[in-house]
């Protein structure tokens, strides 16, 4: 005999926004089932996910808000400038400076001085998730559990998972990220195409403290950036600084890079950091991603709500994909909460267009955004360089245009939902 349980929402998809998304739902009083096909035991080992996520100050404030912040504090290198340049510009390394063809984004020139983000690594934030939902009674995650089926029907849906166990609810979001399958059962549509890039990952070893500085150099091949971690004492050793790479490589030549002995793999991180932190060594293994754009044409459906990479997956040439995900997740908290103040049916496509029209508008614009700057500068076509140069120079001599850009980074723009809201 098959068996129902029954939630206000079910979230198929336990990655860093569909977990958020449980926390923060729950916090209004919604009871939420979470679904994800892998094992959170393995989920939650370093080995799984090799990446940092720069995490803006305001997508900070939703993780203070869900009283998660003092868990991922810790472990979260604050950004204190970020220093944007073109790989190409020859003075690059002069004076142990940067060529004057860069732009320099300075947290102290923001009002209230604080940083511009924070780098965590992705491990920590899926077991500070993970450890928080296992103590959330109104969460109930089923993993590792693949979805078999949804069934949208006129007033729930309902949920089979391929061991039989239904899940019924009022409303399911999709969390199940860039090759959603409940995006394409619900006919959803989507623009996408492969970057000819791969982004490489490694966490690299530097003689130097960092200084909460954030380097991104365009090279030909793309941007190659260099994200200031905290440090770490292993047993009985002095602190050794953190850096995390984040290097895209044309798609032919990533292979080699991942290949090579870890010697070789120094040299040519040193051949790209230059001597501004000492001496570098590679600390651990290498991780590598193939880079594509999806943006799907409507984030919803009668009784489904499309979040974070099943609805919008993006180059992380400016950092930005995850922060989209958790003001997805913030403006879906919003908008299910007035809905149900107001009695009304939190799946009904009426409901469920509030939402849309917060979201999709914003981060297209972003997703776009961010394809075009790294057509931009992901070549060496010598006009396009200097066309950027200039451009480069330009905003970097107006302050209002770099608070402009700062904001935008710091994902503090636009009608911030209540979880996202600036302090008094
Ligand atoms: C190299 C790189 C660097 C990045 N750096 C940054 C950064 O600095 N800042 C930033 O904001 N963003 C960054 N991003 C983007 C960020 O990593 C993603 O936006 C984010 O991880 C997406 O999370 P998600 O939970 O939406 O999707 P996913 O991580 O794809 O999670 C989807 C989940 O759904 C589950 N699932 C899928 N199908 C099913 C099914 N049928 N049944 C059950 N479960 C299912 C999967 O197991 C998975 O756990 C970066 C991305 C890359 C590639």
């Amino acid at each position: 005999m098959s068996v129902t349980q029954h939630y206000d929402i079910a979230i198929v998809g336990g990655g860093l926004t569909g977990g958020l998304a449980a926390l923060a739902l729950s916090a209004r009083g919604f009871t939420c089932a979470v679904i994800d096909a892998g094992d959170p035991a393995a989920m939650r080992d370093a080995a799984f996910d090799g990446r940092t996520t720069a995490i803006s100050y305001a997508s900070a404030r939703v993780f203070r808000r869900l009283e998660l912040w003092d868990q991922i504090a810790p472990a979260a290198e604050a950004i204190n400038d970020i220093l944007v340049t073109d790989g190409r510009a020859k003075s690059r390394f002069d004076d142990g400076a940067v060529s004057t063809f860069n732009l320099h984004f300075n947290s102290r020139e923001l009002e209230d001085g604080t940083p511009l983000g924070w780098i965590v690594e992705n491990r920590i934030l899926r077991n500070v998730l993970f450890d928080a939902i296992e103590k959330n009674h109104a969460v109930t995650l089923f993993a590792p559990a693949k979805r078999a089926d949804t069934k949208f029907n006129a007033g729930e849906t309902v949920t089979v998972l391929e061991d039989g166990l239904s899940i019924s609810a009022a409303l399911v979001v999709a969390a199940d990220g860039r090759h959603s399958s409940l995006r394409a059962e619900a006919n959803i549509k989507t623009n996408q195409w492969r970057y000819p890039q791969t982004g490489i990952v490694a966490t690299v070893a530097h003689e130097r403290p960092h200084k909460g500085v954030a380097q991104e150099l365009f090279l030909p091949a793309g941007p190659f950036a260099i994200l200031p971690m905290t440090p770490v004492r292993e047993r009985g050793q002095t602190e050794k600084n953190r850096s995390s790479l984040v290097w895209t490589e044309r798609v032919e030549a990533a292979p080699a890079y991942m290949a090579l002995d870890d010697e070789s793999f120094r040299r040519e991180i040193e051949k790209r950091f230059g001597p501004y932190l000492g001496a570098v060594e590679p600390a651990g293994p290498r991780w590598s991603y193939p880079l594509a754009f999806t943006l799907a044409q409507s984030y919803i459906a009668p009784r489904l709500a499309l979040i974070g990479d099943a609805a919008h997956a993006i180059h992380p040439i400016a950092g930005q994909g995850y922060n989209l995900g958790v003001k997805d997740v913030a403006a879906l908290a919003d908008v299910l909460d007035e809905a149900r103040a107001l009695g009304l049916d939190i799946g009904h496509l009426a409901v469920l267009q509030n939402y849309q029209r917060w979201r999709r508008f914003d981060s297209a614009a972003l997703a776009l955004g961010t394809d075009l700057l790294n057509r931009l500068f992901s070549n060496d076509i010598a006009p396009l360089r200097v066309a950027r140069d200039i451009g480069m120079g330009a905003v970097g001599k107006i302050i209002p245009l770099r608070k402009f850009f700062m904001r935008q980074a710091g994902a503090d723009a636009g009608a911030l939902p209540s979880l996202m809201a600036r302090e008094r």
